[in-house]
């Protein structure tokens, strides 16, 4: 078996925008919203207790952003699939890895953003929905295997979400750090993803304290792997290429940011700040173009070395929420997410 490489090497990052609509909860509250997106570019935060002036706060640096894109409101999963995340569909079945994050604080839209609803799937089914049309399209001599796992990374535990049960061991072999054990669900049709993911979600860890707040601190990582077969006619000799997606609904962020100065108050908060905080350092790392990335701080980071960096696509889609109530959260993530450009 032969590996087919990829000549281009560079790795390309990608940071993208969306604010989700007020939902109810917060107009009751009386909240109000302090986010402006104008040319699906520029974000534009108001703090109304602060500032007024709405062209003065043009001139306050650390009050506007900009993204390669930002969604309003109003964006549809469509739109957030097709800008974010078509590409790497189509690199991963030329054999270049990929992964898409989704940051943010719990309850700014990471969810619906990755897994969305039955009526407005997101990014995750419609990855593979894409995903199959692309290879029904491709009439080569060979055939494709479309292979899932779905993963959760909750306080430095690697748990296995379509088979649960003991926690899963990272090893490190040919192929790079594998979780042993780990279910590969072999997929044939866009139909049963939907329902493997939502059975698959259910099976996240849930927030001890708050039974409300499900899994706001475990991290959930779905990889796609696709591997393409062809017999080579003239030397009889199988060729085969390999191409990994990771689609990760990432742990809230606001405990990250919270802790992150002072003393550590829990194993779990210190757990999670340990994969945001690592995953941070690995995106700043290889923004600035550093030899060595800091991959080994976490299980997140381990699991991800072969999909981040390199020859990979990495996209980062910083979820916000509308409302002044949660602003000090909004500026974290806008601030966090600048600098991973
Ligand atoms: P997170 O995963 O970041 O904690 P969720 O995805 O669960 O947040 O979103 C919180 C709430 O807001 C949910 O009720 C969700 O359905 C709703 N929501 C989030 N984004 C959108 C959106 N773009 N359009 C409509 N509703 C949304
Ligand atoms: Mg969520």
């Amino acid at each position: 078996t032969k590996q087919s490489s990829i000549s281009n090497n560079g790795n390309k990052i990608m940071v993208f925008l969306r604010l989700r609509p007020m939902v109810r909860r917060e107009k009751d509250a009386g909240g109000r919203c302090c986010v402006r997106i104008v040319n699906r570019r520029d974000v534009y935060l108001t703090d109304f207790a602060l500032e007024h002036d709405y062209l003065r706060l043009k001139r306050l640096h650390d009050r506007h952003f900009t993204f390669d894109a930002s969604f309003s409101e109003s964006a549809s999963q469509q739109d957030v699939y097709s800008t974010t995340t078509a590409e790497l569909v189509e690199a991963v079945l030329e054999g270049r890895n990929g992964s898409v994050f989704c940051y943010g604080a719990t309850g700014a839209g990471k969810t619906y953003t990755m897994l969305g609803t039955l009526e407005n799937p997101g990014v995750m089914v419609l990855a593979i929905k894409d995903l199959f049309t692309k290879i029904r399209q491709r009439s080569f001599d060979g055939n494709h295997v479309v292979q899932l796992s779905y993963l959760e990374v909750y306080n430095e535990t690697v748990r296995d979400l379509l088979s649960p049960g003991r926690p899963l061991v990272l090893r490190e072999d040919k192929q790079g750090i594998v979780a042993a054990g780990l279910t590969q669900y072999r997929a044939y049709s866009t139909d049963e993803v939907m329902a493997l993911l939502i059975q698959g979600n259910k099976n996240r860890t849930t927030e001890p304290t708050r039974v409300n707040e499900t899994s706001s601190r475990s991290h959930a990582i779905l990889q796609v792997v696709v591997e393409y077969r062809m017999r080579d006619a003239a030397s009889m000799s199988v060729v085969s290429r390999v191409g990994k997606l990771s689609l990760i609904d990432l742990a809230g962020s606001e405990r990250a940011l919270a802790t992150d100065q002072r003393s550590v108050r829990s194993i779990e908060g210190a757990n999670i700040n340990r994969s945001l905080l690592a995953l941070s350092s690995c995106i700043n790392a290889l923004v600035e173009g550093k030899k060595h990335i800091p991959y080994r701080n976490s299980k997140l980071t381990q699991l991800l070395k072969d999909s981040l960096g390199g020859a990979c696509n990495t996209v980062m889609i910083a979820n916000i929420s509308p409302c002044n109530l949660f602003f000090g959260e909004t500026q974290n993530t806008l601030h966090w997410a600048n600098r991973a450009k």
